[in-house]
């Protein structure tokens, strides 16, 4: 099913993003062309993929999907040349900044130019507050905060163990009586 982007309250500041999603996966982008936007910037780690991992196959597949919709793509990413360059490679992405400097503003507005768009009508996807977001805002191109893949990561890893927990305790508990045996 796909999600709608959920516009958050009225701007307040600079580090209030326009739009907040819980991931890029399940966006409804058909809906965001629709609405005007004509080219999507992203990071990369821990908003496409996990933290320094590669582009997975549906990394490619939502690139190509995007292409096909009509939109241009951008990565603007701190991370080095090296990632950046094998990730926007990967996926196909029509332009990449490695060392972006956000929330320096130089690399938001270095894209809009590449595509000569007005910025309102280009979209940053990222998910850190004060990178991604605050940089965004500065530059005066509208931003989505997404939800952090590897939040989800350690929180998955969080409640496992959690749920490990009982298990441990009941095998412990088990293995006691077994000692306890005569
Ligand atoms: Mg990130």
């Amino acid at each position: 099913m796909k999600e709608a982007v959920e516009k958050t309250e009225e701007r307040k500041n600079a580090f209030f993003p326009t739009y907040s999603v819980r991931s890029v996966y399940t966006l409804d982008f058909e809906r965001l062309y629709e609405e005007g936007y004509r080219a999507l910037f992203f990071d990369i780690d821990n908003t496409l993929v996990y933290h320094d991992e590669p582009a997975l196959p549906e990394t490619v597949e939502l690139f190509a999907r995007l292409k096909k919709i009509g939109f241009k793509t951008a990565i603007l990413s701190n991370n080095g040349k090296e990632r950046v360059k094998r990730f926007a490679e990967a996926i196909g992405a029509d332009y990449y900044q490695e060392k972006a400097g956000k929330p320096g503003v130089k690399a938001y507005l270095n894209a809009v130019r590449e595509f000569s768009l007005q910025k309102e009508r280009c979209l940053f996807f990222g998910d850190q507050i004060f990178t991604d977001i605050l940089g965004g805002n500065k530059a005066g191109v509208p931003t989505v905060l997404v939800y952090p893949m590897g939040k989800e990561k350690y929180f998955h890893i969080v409640l496992k163990r959690m749920l490990e927990k009982p298990f441990l305790y009941f095998y412990s508990r088990k293995h006691a009586l077994w000692r306890n045996e005569p």
